[in-house]
């Protein structure tokens, strides 16, 4: 079959092409229903303080139960969200959700911080200052409880704009975390013009079972930096013992990871962090 586009011009529609449309067309639709019916959930992995082993927050994951698909990982479905906007829906869902269980849960923790994932497009809607202000208010939250984290690459695509948006929510007092660190292209002089709080180490640096030197001294150099600039720093996927005590001996703050405690229920999470003291935050 041929398709025209534009003047004079003929490209052929290649079956393929036709289902992998549909396949898009089919998904997307399935996500909008998935939020309408409540198929979305939220599993919550702690931030564990290296040096103390506490638990000073947890990180909200989305989650997506579907009855023909089974389970979507959101690797595959937040940037479909993006792509058409259903993020914005989607993210307020997860951003009040997480906030109302963080409320909830600092009534036995009271130290208990919460970390929400933040798209770009979220970022940069001229509401989503305003939403997170309802949301600290709906909760009586303290607006140092929350950290939104937003990946360097879309930090980094168009900083002017971030710093802008970044601002806003500085004003209001939660933290921001700079997720994925060290996988994208950071300018410096921007980082260091960026109002963030938190650095989080990519987990691209510790995957490896046995990390390099050269890992290592990767890792150690953004400790550094981070602490020149004054900023927070966690490491995420933490799988090892090693892996953990080479983390706290670089001076790492934070770390997360399936050998600390993998993405729990929110029914289970309170057994999982055992009958610890309730975590403050690293400063
Ligand atoms: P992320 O924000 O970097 O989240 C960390 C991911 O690493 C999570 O994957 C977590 O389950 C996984 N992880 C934690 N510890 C380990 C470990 O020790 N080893 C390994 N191999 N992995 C570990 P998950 O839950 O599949 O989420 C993937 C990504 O999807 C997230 O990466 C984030 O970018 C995005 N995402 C998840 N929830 C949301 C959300 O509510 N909103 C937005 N915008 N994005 C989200
Ligand atoms: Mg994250
Ligand atoms: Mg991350
Ligand atoms: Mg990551």
């Amino acid at each position: 079959r041929a398709k025209t586009e534009g003047p004079g011009k003929v490209v052929l529609f290649e079956p393929q092409m036709h289902a992998e449309a549909l396949a898009r067309l089919t998904l997307n639709g399935d996500l909008q229903r998935a939020l309408t019916l409540g198929e979305f959930r939220l599993q919550y992995q702690p931030l564990i303080d290296l040096s103390s082993g506490e638990t000073v927050g947890v990180e909200a994951l989305v989650r997506w139960q579907n009855p023909d698909r089974g389970y979507v990982s959101p690797a595959d479905f937040v940037p479909m969200a993006e792509e058409t906007g259903l993020i914005s829906d989607l993210g307020r869902w997860v951003l009040n959700t997480a906030g109302r269980q963080a409320a909830a849960w600092r009534r036995t923790r009271p130290g208990l911080g919460i970390n929400v994932n933040v798209s770009g497009r979220q970022l940069t809607d001229p509401q989503f200052a305003a939403d997170v202000e309802r949301m600290l208010a709906d909760t009586r939250l303290p607006p140092e409880a929350v950290t939104l984290e937003l990946t360097e690459s879309v930090l980094m695509s168009d900083p002017k704009t971030a710093i802008a948006c970044l601002r806003d929510l500085q004003d209001l007092g939660v933290d921001v975390s700079i997720d994925d660190f060290g996988t994208g292209y950071s300018s410096l002089s921007y980082l260091q013009r960026l109002p963030v709080d938190e650095l989080k180490i990519d987990r691209a640096f510790i995957s490896r079972e046995n990390p390099t030197t050269a890992d290592l001294a990767v890792i150690r150099t953004i400790v550094e930096l981070a602490r020149t600039l004054r900023l927070r720093t966690v490491i995420e996927g933490i799988e090892t013992e090693a892996q953990r005590n080479a983390m706290r001996l670089l001076g790492c703050d934070l770390g997360q990871g399936y050998h600390l405690c993998r993405p729990v229920h929110p029914e289970n999470l309170l057994a999982s962090l055992g009958t610890a003291e309730p975590g403050r935050r690293a400063a």
